[in-house]
């Protein structure tokens, strides 16, 4: 056995760590870097800039000078302001109990390492954003997948199947990443149902709320006795288009919130100030956002009316995100994806990189400039004409 400094290799890294997979999202995106003549449809990131007030207050700050820590709570103002905006999700929130954090990526971190240790399970409804489960199994927590294909809706029903898992945790994400699904107040009632009898705590990740395009997001946070129950995590990467600004925020109850204070303050001391200052000027500019989501709803449009005359893909509800069923061209989702992307230059996400129910399905992000969005729809449709079966 090789050895560096007296350590055998295969102890450098830890073996939890070792055993994780690499993104299935970042393998693809590597394939496309620097290549301008490639349509990617694959990473999750808005192509609006930040909206220009937003940036106007962000360089004003830098030119003050206002480049400190901030406290490890967030700024204030920023708790504040976030206070008063979930309650039109439903949610009446105390400042105190609100977090700042760096983007939701952290919240997600720091509710798992709170919640989770050796042998607790979560249950983690499949197709799901990636970050869920390694972050689960790094703390020793073992996860537990409930496939929800072909409808993408966990139900009642669904979950009390898992009632003797000895759950923990319930790992909820609407409107959702991969699929664009997402729930009214009834569906989400009956899912609280479930969550009070199995007694779990849920982590809700809203971080695409604002793009909900059926009606207004409700959180689950907001039902009658689920306040003590549920971890809201919400940020101003997608909605807002302020990715690179890293700002997110957690909603949660007492002992909850204590637990991912402490992990916060010695693993990212606080979020970064620019970003706060940007994002407490981003709540006062909702209509940019009313802007953005009118377009993303126009391009959603646009793809299910196109694809579903070729696949079998349910309407996006929210997010920015189709997950149409591409079995039917004789491929499986990684075939279908390498494929598209060798001969027809469109990058896509195969849909196992979300989990094993996601085979035989991509995911394609329409956070793209409508015509090159047009362009890519009809160069998937010329690959399936030209190589799928039938
Ligand atoms: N949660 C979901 C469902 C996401 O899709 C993403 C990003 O794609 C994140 C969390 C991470 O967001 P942030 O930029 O706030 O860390």
């Amino acid at each position: 056995m090789k050895k560096i400094g007296g350590l055998p290799l295969s102890r450098r890294v830890a073996k939890k760590v070792e055993e994780l997979k690499p993104s299935g999202i970042r393998r693809f995106f590597d394939l496309v870097v620097g290549r301008d003549d490639v349509i990617s449809l694959g990473v999750g990131e808005p192509d609006f800039p930040v909206p220009w007030r937003i940036r106007e207050e962000m360089i004003y700050s830098l030119e003050k000078g206002f480049t400190s820590y901030t406290s490890n709570l967030g700024l204030p103002e920023l708790r504040e302001g976030i206070a008063e905006y979930y309650t039109r999700f439903g949610v009446r929130a105390l400042p105190e109990q609100i977090l700042i954090t760096s983007g939701v990526s952290e919240g997600v971190d720091l509710a798992v390492r709170t919640l989770i240790e050796q042998g607790d399970v979560a249950l983690v409804p499949e197709p799901c954003y990636v970050s869920y489960k390694p972050l689960v199994e790094i703390c020793g927590g073992e996860v537990v997948t409930i496939p929800t294909a072909p409808d993408f809706k966990l139900t009642y029903e669904m979950l009390m199947e898992y009632a003797d898992a000895k759950a923990k945790i319930l790992v909820l994400n609407y409107p959702a990443n991969p699929t664009g699904v997402s729930y009214s107040k009834k569906e989400l009632e009956e899912i609280a149902d479930a969550v009070n009898e199995m007694d779990l705590i849920v982590l809700s990740d809203e971080i695409y709320a604002e793009l909900t395009y059926t009606g207004r997001h409700v959180s689950i946070a907001s039902l009658d006795g689920m306040e003590d129950r549920v971890v809201v995590l919400n940020g101003f990467s997608k909605a807002f288009a302020m990715t690179g600004m890293r700002v997110g925020y957690v909603i949660a109850p007492p002992d909850i919130f204590a637990g991912m204070l402490k992990i916060h303050q010695y693993c990212m001391l606080c979020a970064p100030i620019t970003g706060q200052i940007g994002a407490i000027e981003a709540l006062k500019s909702l209509d940019e956002v009313d802007r953005m989501r009118a377009e993303y709803m126009r391009r959603r449009n646009f793809v299910v009316k196109k694809l579903s005359e070729v696949f079998e893909l349910k309407k996006p509800e929210g997010a920015f995100y189709a997950f149409p069923k591409i079995s039917s061209a004789g491929m499986s989702s990684e075939e279908f994806a390498e494929g598209l992307l060798m001969k027809k230059n469109v990058a896509v996400v195969p849909g196992n990189a979300f989990g094993e129910c996601g085979e035989g399905y991509i995911r394609m992000a329409y956070a793209v400039k409508f015509e090159k969005l047009k362009e890519a729809i009809e160069r998937i449709i010329e690959f399936v004409d030209e190589y799928g079966e039938g």
